[in-house]
């Protein structure tokens, strides 16, 4: 194995201020890394797809646990790190420049199954994995999403009806997928620390619901959540044919979206589809 010099002393050779623009919070404890790196499972030989390497410090547990990674970074400082570790690491470690808002994932992997793990500048998180989740086509190249949080926004993925965390998030993340909570992480464990407290989800895909349109659906929870507060009779006006439908599958036109099950929503744009 590689014999690194510590994180900090790279971030500092190399004058890696934490940039808040960029959503920078470092990691620099090992154990935790490496823990964080073990939530897929063994990881040896298999592509992992990781956003925000900033200086490298989840990049390494990804590359002691034998992945092969690809790293798409944008903040150019930390590219000289970055490489330092692709020359520790021989035909382990692709750094790619760029912004992954903007790239298309599956050619960035040669179109082969990959894992994303990612401690996600908090700006860009809920974009990025509102894209992976979404599209019609299911099940996705990517075989497990392992993503940090703010913990907020982890709640609210794998959030269960009646609550007040319940929403477009949760469905978009269960309707076709299992999502779990993998561990939470202390603002402390961080630098510089962030105002909240942050937590890792951890999805895999599951099987696509047969005659389902993932826009209809999306349309649907946009709709009801979109007025949580009303009954579905009203927020769902603005989908042709939606009211009738929820009389048609039994389920109550005065109830609200957050009492619905991933399930109902799931029958519903079957019926509408
Ligand atoms: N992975 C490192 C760690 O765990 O210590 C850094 C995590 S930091 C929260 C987020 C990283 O994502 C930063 O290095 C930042 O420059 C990078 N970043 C921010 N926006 C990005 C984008 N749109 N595309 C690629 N990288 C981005």
């Amino acid at each position: 194995m590689a014999d690194l010099p510590p994180l900090r002393e790279v971030i500092a050779r190399h004058g890696l201020s934490a940039s808040k623009a960029l959503g920078q919070n470092f990691l620099f404890d090992e154990q935790l890394l490496d823990r964080i790196a073990a939530v897929p499972g063994d990881l040896a030989g298999r592509n992992v797809l990781e956003v925000g390497p900033g200086p490298g410090g989840l990049t390494r547990a990804l590359l002691r646990a034998g992945a092969k990674v690809t790293a798409i970074e944008m903040d150019t400082r930390c590219l000289p790190a970055l490489s330092e570790l692709a020359m520790a690491f021989p035909d382990q470690l692709r750094v790619i420049e760029g912004d992954a808002l903007k790239l298309d994932h599956n050619s960035v992997m040669g179109g082969e199954p990959y894992g994303v793990l990612s401690n996600l500048p908090y700006n860009v998180g809920t974009a990025l994995f509102t894209r992976w989740m979404g599209g019609e086509e299911w099940p996705p190249l990517w075989t497990s999403l392992t993503l940090m949080f703010q913990q907020e926004v982890a709640q609210r993925i794998v959030a269960k009806p009646g609550s007040s965390a319940y929403g477009r998030l949760a469905v978009l993340a269960q309707w076709r997928a299992q999502a779990k909570m993998a561990m939470k992480v202390h603002r402390s464990a961080f630098t510089p620390p962030p105002k909240v407290m942050s937590a890792i989800v951890h999805v895999e895909p599951g099987e696509m619901p047969e005659g389902v349109s993932a826009k209809l659906l999306e349309r649907l929870t946009e709709a009801a959540f979109g007025q949580r507060r009303k009954m579905l009779r009203q927020s769902l006006k603005s989908v042709p044919g939606a009211v009738d439908a929820l009389e048609g599958i039994g389920i109550d036109p005065q109830r609200r979206a957050e009492t619905l099950e991933v399930g109902d929503f799931v029958r519903l744009a079957r019926v509408l589809g």
